[in-house]
């Protein structure tokens, strides 16, 4: 029984002093943009260096990292996935899809560097998880979009589906880096939202569909616990179907409950899919403040 207690204590004590690097963060952001090219189906070096990187990079702190390999008109594309806690049970999914048009920096290389430091966050509790933690980094979210079913992010929802995998939900990291103190500097997919929120781009969203269950409610309890970042939770009654991504879309087609973070993309940053989505326009001690949010939450999430 003692020997039971001391060891919560160890483990509540590693989980409170764990951080994420804003220094960490920048680096992978720099890196998934430092490319001649964009890195999308156009220039598959590109696609595949960005893949390898990622892959990279959760090896080092998963004991299960792999590539979900699949085939679009002849040619290979890969998901890359690392899981982290007990094998056999149900899993949460935290995704981000890895490919760009511009040069990607908020959108959605943000989300990646997020999904990394998550990584090497949860090495350190991997033996204490509940159930399991897939991160996953997709590709063909951005340039695949024209043929939802050629996304990766429909690839990984299918391949779940198929498996009859238990899933508790999915938490997906879409452009999350970039924000603003200045007036006028926020629009919404409905107006009046204004009225309510004002129009500074200084918060981070959290946007969820009506009927899909309690995940999303629950993991945003839990975010306002753990939270240092002005957050604003959006369920309306008329869909959101710009922030509905196609990645969000494959995961609710499959009945599979999504809980969208996001800065709310074109809806605050200008530079979205041009080469002025760069490295220095992201606020990297937000991202750092997230991390630290969704890993605190995710940690202690009961069904
Ligand atoms: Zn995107």
């Amino acid at each position: 029984m003692r020997a039971l207690l001391l060891m919560n204590l160890f483990f509540l004590c590693k989980q409170s002093f764990s951080q994420s690097d804003s220094i960490l963060l920048k680096r992978h952001v720099d890196y998934l943009c430092h490319f001649a090219e964009e890195r999308n189906a156009s220039s598959i070096e590109i696609l595949n260096d960005a893949a390898q990187y990622i892959h990279d990079a959760f090896e080092q702190y998963a004991t299960s990292t792999f590539y979900q390999r699949y085939e679009i008109s002849g040619q290979v594309y890969r998901n890359v996935l690392a899981s982290f806690g007990p094998p056999r049970s149900r899993r949460l999914i935290i995704g981000a899809h890895y490919d760009a048009k511009g040069m990607g920096a908020d959108d959605n290389a943000s989300g990646i560097a997020a999904l990394l430091e998550l990584a090497r966050l949860l090495q350190a509790v991997d033996s204490n998880l509940a159930y399991r933690i897939d991160l996953v980094a997709w590709s063909g979210g951005e340039t695949a979009s024209d043929k939802p079913r050629n996304m990766g992010s429909y690839k990984h929802a299918l391949s779940l589906h198929d498996a009859s995998v238990p899933v508790v939900g999915v938490l997906q990291l879409e452009s999350i880096g970039y924000y603003s103190d200045s007036i006028r500097s926020q629009r919404y997919p409905l107006f009046f939202y204004r009225d309510f929120h004002g129009s500074k781009g200084n918060f981070t969203a959290l946007y969820e569909r009506l009927g899909m269950g309690v995940f999303g409610g629950m993991m945003k309890s839990l975010f306002k616990q753990y939270s240092k970042v002005h957050l604003l939770s959006f369920k309306p009654l008329i869909r959101f179907k710009k922030f509905e991504t196609n990645d969000f879309r494959s995961f609710v087609r499959f009945e599979y409950p999504v809980l969208l973070i996001t800065d709310t993309g074109k809806f605050r940053n200008k530079n979205l899919h041009t080469t002025f989505d760069s490295p220095d326009r992201l606020n990297y001690h937000r991202i750092m403040q997230l991390v630290d949010m969704i890993f605190q939450s995710v940690i202690r999430f009961r069904e």
